[in-house]
């Protein structure tokens, strides 16, 4: 199954792969941790998306296809798998359909006020990168790590890829669905009720 998570940062598409992943064993690729993966380590495009990613502002399509390609290229050889913030500009999409046939995108819909203040209060995991709450957890809950949060989780940033988001992204909505290939799903609630939703559109219902 070669599906695209779509929706807005903080939409909780890491937390559905992470929960899929573990499910149905699809294979994660995310463009946001793989930046994030090259910055830890200084690697130069680590370097050169920082200054996007700090800004709120999308990573010129190039730089993302080309580390994308490698990526797909793997990927053609597993069960499945699911891109997480890829793609994000319908040049993307369109280079996206050139290399594989996907079959599905699954749409997140929540509105901007509920990811503000999701985001927030989003906390990562230092050691396993799990995503939690501050107000819920000091530590991570999977592992007991370190907390953390997000550089461009403040909230000038947010309102900044928010608006990426609806002016960049949104246009994919129509893209997809005119492939037939929209699945959406409401956002909301328990990060489980979402998960059952999403396997209940992807015919994968528990027992
Ligand atoms: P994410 O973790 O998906 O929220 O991504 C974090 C940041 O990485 C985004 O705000 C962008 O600056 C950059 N990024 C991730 N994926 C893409 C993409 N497909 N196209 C352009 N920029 C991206």
């Amino acid at each position: 199954m070669k599906l695209v998570l779509l929706g807005a940062p903080g939409a909780g598409k890491g937390t559905q792969a992470a929960l899929l992943k573990k499910e149905i064993g699809l294979d994660h690729i995310s463009t946001g941790d793989l930046f994030r993966h090259n910055l830890k380590n200084s690697t130069p495009l680590g370097l050169e998306a920082k200054k996007y990613m700090d800004a709120g502002q999308l990573v010129p399509d190039e730089i993302v296809m080309n580390m994308v390609s490698e990526k797909l290229a793997d990927a053609e050889n597993t069960e499945g798998f699911m891109l997480d913030g890829f793609p994000r500009t319908v040049a993307q999409a369109e280079f996206l359909d050139s290399k594989i046939n996907l079959d599905g995108v699954v749409l997140f819909n929540i509105s901007d006020e509920e990811i503000v203040t999701r985001l927030m209060d989003r906390a990562v995991c230092r050691s396993c990168g799990s995503v939690t709450q501050f107000s819920s957890h000091e530590k991570c809950p999977d592992c007991g790590g370190e907390l953390y949060r997000r550089d461009d989780d403040n909230e000038q940033t947010i309102r900044s890829r928010l608006k990426v988001f609806h002016e960049q992204t949104e246009p994919l909505i129509d893209f997809y669905r005119t492939k037939n290939l929209l699945l959406e799903v409401q956002a909301t609630g328990k990060p489980e009720e979402i998960f059952a939703r999403v396997l209940s559109l992807l015919n994968h219902d528990k027992n």
